[in-house]
């Protein structure tokens, strides 16, 4: 039962999280369901500390690429469910693709996600061509994919082709929550074997969850932060579960953002080097939220570069923000975004460097 807990202990317990021990389960319980806002804000203030301690101000920018809406995947909770057949299905093709990457590259962006569906059409040497044609024309920029569970062999195929990083989310640790969120043949466990191929591998991995997800207890979450300290991935993206209509978890309550933005202080504190998100969801969710996720141990964006022709198909949830991209200017737009809480946009690649120390004290 997680009960109030005394300023005190509060702060003892910011203290060994900072000195980089992690606490017991029933203290993260506590913590995560009981801190009131000024324990609350002592827990941000420090965990946005860290971050400016290890990155300065800068807020590393991904341009995200939606390339495909089709799913063969029938995840509950997501509105690209191969079940809903109300879902609007695109995929770009190659040189839509390109073109938004060579755009993006004059802008400035340095690192682009390629993010969709597991879309069957895209075979293992279609998306590693892809791959090859993005790094001969964007020499500099990093690719990351993001496109579901594959066999070792694909993702051994796309490394080869160049791609630097891959974000697997893996949902949630526990096997009875994964098994309420996913249908039957779908498992935690093979979700753990791909994370754990792709870091074999060589890539920057990003793992993550959402925050709220039907059916999720703290005991969940507890259960995430520990297997996030197993894995210790090179990224974390969490975000607010939010109802995506036609699924069968269309009238369930969106994800809570205060404990989203409790448990990215958390991360930040127990992973002090990740690159973490602010994530879409979160700015979706509430329109302060990129800057809220950034002051609590976030420091990347990812602007969406899809096409505005096709960018409302890539419904996962309901009232997605279209943090669009259009023309360069947005970039400035979003620096003057930035400054109000004294961040700034960094458009460089940044890769995942342990003690990349910098010497930026507020
Ligand atoms: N198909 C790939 C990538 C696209 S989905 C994959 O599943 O990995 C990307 C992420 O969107 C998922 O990992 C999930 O965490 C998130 N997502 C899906 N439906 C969501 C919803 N209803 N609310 C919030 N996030 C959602
Ligand atoms: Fe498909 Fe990913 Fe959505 Fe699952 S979360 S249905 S794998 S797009």
């Amino acid at each position: 039962m997680c009960k109030k807990i005394s300023d005190k202990t509060f702060e003892e317990w910011i203290s060994a999280l900072q000195g980089g021990k992690s606490l017991s389960r029933s203290e993260y319980c506590v913590l995560i369901d009981s801190a009131d806002s000024a324990q609350q804000e002592l827990l941000r203030s420090v965990a946005e500390s860290v971050t400016v301690s290890h990155f300065g101000y800068a807020v590393y920018v991904r341009g995200l690429i939606e390339i495909s809406s089709y799913c063969r995947n029938n995840c509950l909770y997501c509105g690209l469910r191969r079940s809903n057949r109300e879902a609007e299905r695109y995929r770009l093709t190659q040189k839509e693709i390109l073109d938004v990457c060579r755009q993006g590259y004059a802008d400035g962006f340095r690192t682009f996600v390629l993010q969709g569906g597991e879309d069957t059409a895209l075979s293992d040497a279609y998306v590693a061509d892809v791959v090859r044609a993005i790094k001969e024309t964007c020499p500099e920029a990093a690719v990351t994919l993001s496109l579901g569970e594959r066999s070792p062999e694909c993702y051994q195929m796309w490394r080869e082709a160049g791609a630097d990083r891959y974000l697997l989310r893996h949902e949630t640790r526990n096997e009875q929550h994964y098994a309420y969120l996913h249908p039957q043949e779908m498992s935690a466990a093979a979700r753990r074997q791909c994370l754990e191929h792709l870091k074999t591998l060589g890539y920057q991995v990003g793992a993550g969850m959402m925050v709220g997800s039907p059916g999720q207890t703290t005991q969940h979450l507890v259960d995430d932060l520990e297997y996030l300290d197993e894995l210790r991935p090179e990224m974390i993206g969490i975000g607010p579960f939010i109802p995506a209509a036609n699924t069968p978890f269309a009238y369930e309550s969106a994800g809570d953002v205060r404990k989203v933005l409790i448990l990215l202080s958390l991360l930040r504190l127990r992973h002090p080097y990740a690159l973490i998100p602010s994530t879409t969801a979160l700015i979706s969710l509430y329109p302060e939220g990129r800057q809220l996720g950034l002051m609590a141990g976030a420091n990347v964006l990812m602007p969406n570069l899809t096409p505005d022709s096709v960018r409302h198909k890539y419904a996962i949830y309901q009232n997605k923000a279209c943090t669009g991209c259009e023309e360069g200017a947005y970039v400035h737009t979003l620096n003057q975004h930035l400054h109000a809480i004294g961040r700034h946009v960094d458009m460089g690649r940044g890769d995942y460097k342990e003690k990349n120390q910098t010497s930026c004290i507020k």
